[in-house]
């Protein structure tokens, strides 16, 4: 059954989301879950159960912005065709 008292969604932020288990808006943990070269994908447990919640992609863009300020490290741009 599904109750009436459905809050309103304040600020749907990613610090509390809905569990199923709970059956219930709950405070949820960021976790790192997977790195990828291009992304990283954080995975949100419940605080209550342990159970994931949602998860969340950070793509590369502003890793990648982060570092390049960070660490300027030129490309290899390959300015010749390598010929033998
Ligand atoms: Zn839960």
């Amino acid at each position: 059954m599904v109750s009436m008292s459905q809050h309103q969604f304040e600020n749907f932020t990613a610090s509390s989301l809905y569990c199923q288990k709970c059956q219930a808006t709950m405070p949820v943990r960021e976790r790192l879950l997977l790195v990828l070269p291009d992304k990283e994908i954080f995975d949100y447990l419940c605080t209550g159960c342990a159970s994931s919640v949602g998860q969340r992609e950070v793509t590369a863009g502003e890793k990648i912005m982060a570092q390049a300020v960070a660490q300027r490290r030129p490309r290899r741009v390959p300015l010749r065709t390598p010929r033998r």
